[in-house]
């Protein structure tokens, strides 16, 4: 396979830096810088973008980024050892990667990022879910991305595209589905990383849309759908019960059957349902 750079193999990086994987840090590498530059080009084109990376590790997906012609990447990672070796890509790079030893829940990259961004990572499962959710829930729409191109377990993969009627379809699934447009692009087996997970992974990408599909309070959306999945064998009548007075008018209003379950419901009727007990017009 063609090299995509003049940097040693990830393997030797690796050893040259001691940076053996690290369970508590979620550390499942990829190697292959072939794969890498694969994921980088479902991101998009990159080279009018800033690029935010999320746990960069050694620096294969960042070299991925690079390589395929990120205009800026800026790499955030919480382990200080892969600094040295993240400081030789930046060398290898002039002035096209910063690097920020940092843990990315507590860091707001804003400030060091110019428009327009898209963000790429592939990070620990608990991490990278709870940066999606915020990503995906800002206060104003559209969000600071265009596009997020993320590695997940498959089974939260398929979660975030999930449709109405399946065991995966919930929350994550109207969360992602309502404001952008998400698809699974690239499928991993375990042994694609080392060490190798339990489990196999996905590459998800996902792109704002311009606006919401279906006008709703987010708020009031993310509340009902909390609402209805945290009981999903129950009909919505009894697991909206607390989620407004009257619920079976204004399931009623937005022409849902009253005995049915969360997940049949689709993201139109949920928004109906979000307008309805906002005292919005349905
Ligand atoms: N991107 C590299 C690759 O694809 O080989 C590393 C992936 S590894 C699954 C996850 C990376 O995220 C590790 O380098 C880990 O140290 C880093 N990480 C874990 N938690 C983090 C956090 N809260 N903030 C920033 N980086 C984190």
């Amino acid at each position: 396979m063609a090299r995509i750079d003049d940097l040693p193999p990830l393997r030797d990086v690796i050893a040259t830096h001691q940076l053996s994987a690290k369970k508590s840090l979620g550390q499942n590498f990829l190697l292959d810088l072939n794969l890498t530059a694969k994921i980088a080009r479902q991101a998009g084109d990159l080279t009018q973008c800033d690029v935010l990376e999320i746990g960069p590790g050694p620096g294969g997906l960042t070299r991925g980024l690079l390589a395929e012609g990120a205009r800026r990447v800026l790499a955030i990672e919480k382990d200080e050892r892969c600094m040295a070796a993240l400081a030789e890509v930046a060398t290898a790079y002039p002035g096209r990667l910063e690097v920020i030893n940092a843990d990315a829940l507590e860091l707001d990259p804003l400030a060091y990022l110019t428009p327009p961004i898209r963000i790429a990572a592939n990070l620990p499962y608990n991490v990278g879910t709870e940066l999606l959710v915020r990503w995906l829930t800002p206060k104003e729409w559209p969000p600071f991305w265009q596009s997020l191109t993320l590695m997940f377990q498959k089974e939260v993969a398929d979660r975030i595209v999930a449709k109405p009627g399946s065991k995966a379809y919930g929350r994550l699934a109207i969360l992602a589905q309502w404001r952008a447009e998400a698809r699974i692009v690239i499928d991993l087996p375990p042994q694609a990383f080392t060490p190798p997970p339990k489990v196999s992974s996905a590459v998800v990408h996902l792109t704002a849309l311009p606006q919401p599909r279906y006008p709703a309070d987010a708020a009031t959306l993310s509340r009902v759908v909390a609402a209805a999945f945290n009981q999903r064998r129950k009909m919505l009548r009894a697991s909206l019960k607390g989620a407004a007075p009257d619920i079976e008018d204004h399931l009623a209003a937005a022409g849902i059957p009253p005995t049915e379950r969360a997940e049949q419901i689709g993201l139109e009727q949920f928004c109906a349902l979000a307008r309805s007990i906002a005292g919005q017009p349905v």
